[in-house]
């Protein structure tokens, strides 16, 4: 895997890049990354990368031809014009961080991570010139519903997120199966299709007190879209505060079902939209079946 990160400020990644996983699987060559300063790309005195907005307003906007140039200097090819264009392989993103983009989630990671290359262009000011995210981007990526001064940050998170999930680059293999976010939210059953059908014939049957949704959400397996479930470790008592008894018993059913339900209650306190989530995208199937 081949990171490039477009900027104007090339410096800005000397520690991220520098520790952890992130450095080790740059070491051991599982992924390779390259900054790229986009004042290279300038060709006036004041190497600007910036200008006026059309139409007036606040702030400077990045100009598009450093961004294209930068990129198909990259690439090693055109990316052509409005009469003719050229997209990069399938196998290379060239994603443009910005808050106004799709949100980045864990399902993105994984995906991004079959692929060989990404290209990430980081806006500045006010954003970026919108005929880079048209013509230029493949992808239009925000990393949460809120403005950052710039796509720096953004970008180092996803190539995070990204490289940790490529094979070899974490010491314990199980140990990006099994966590927060990880696993579909498909898989439960016909009895809920049934159900849902009962339910479309008497509409005043309420569907969430429905036996089988109830069952579901009490079977609803850990590394089905829940929250990671609570870790601890030694010592036993801290400050008097105890480690949950049943993770010292060795009863590997009980821990499981324990942590299930912890992974439960963590995800309906912390982001019950997930759970919800989880719920309703069976339902939604179910529904589209019918
Ligand atoms: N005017 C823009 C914000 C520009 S912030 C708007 O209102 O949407 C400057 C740059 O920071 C953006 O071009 C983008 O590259 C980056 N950025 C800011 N917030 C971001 C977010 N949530 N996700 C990804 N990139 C972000």
């Amino acid at each position: 895997m081949r990171f490039d990160l477009i900027t104007i400020f090339p410096e800005f990644f000397a520690g991220p890049l520098e520790h952890g996983i992130v450095r080790r699987a740059r070491e051991a060559r599982l992924v390779e990354v390259h900054v790229q300063d986009l004042r290279v790309f300038t060709k006036d005195r004041h190497r600007s990368v910036d200008d006026r907005p059309f139409g007036g307003g606040e702030g400077m906007v990045l100009k598009p031809e450093p961004l294209f140039e930068a990129a198909e200097a990259l690439l090693g090819h055109s990316l052509g014009n409005a009469a003719e264009h050229v997209s990069p392989d399938p196998l290379t993103a060239i994603v443009l961080m910005s808050a106004a983009g799709q949100l980045f989630r864990q399902e993105t990671a994984r995906r991004y991570a079959q692929l060989q290359r990404i290209i990430f262009l980081c806006g500045r000011y006010e954003g970026v010139d919108e005929r880079v995210a048209e013509h230029l981007a493949t992808e239009e990526i925000s990393i949460g519903d809120f403005v950052l001064s710039g796509g720096e940050l953004p970008a180092m998170l996803v190539i995070d997120a990204v490289t940790r999930l490529i094979p070899g680059a974490l010491g314990n293999e199980a140990s990006s199966q099994n966590e927060s976010f990880s696993g579909d939210t498909s898989g439960t059953g016909d009895a809920l299709d049934q159900e849902i059908a009962e339910f479309r014939r008497d509409p005043k049957a309420s569907l969430a007190s429905a036996p089988c949704v109830k069952k579901m959400r009490e079977s609803l397996p850990l590394d089905r879209g829940l929250l990671d479930y609570p870790h601890y470790t030694r010592p036993a008592e801290y400050r008097g505060w105890t480690v949950p008894e049943v993770l010292l018993s060795g009863n590997h059913e009980q821990i499981r079902q324990w942590r299930r339900e912890m992974a439960v209650q963590k995800t309906l306190r912390n982001r019950p939209d997930l759970f919800n989530k989880a719920l309703l995208d069976k339902v939604d199937k179910s529904l589209r079946k019918l």
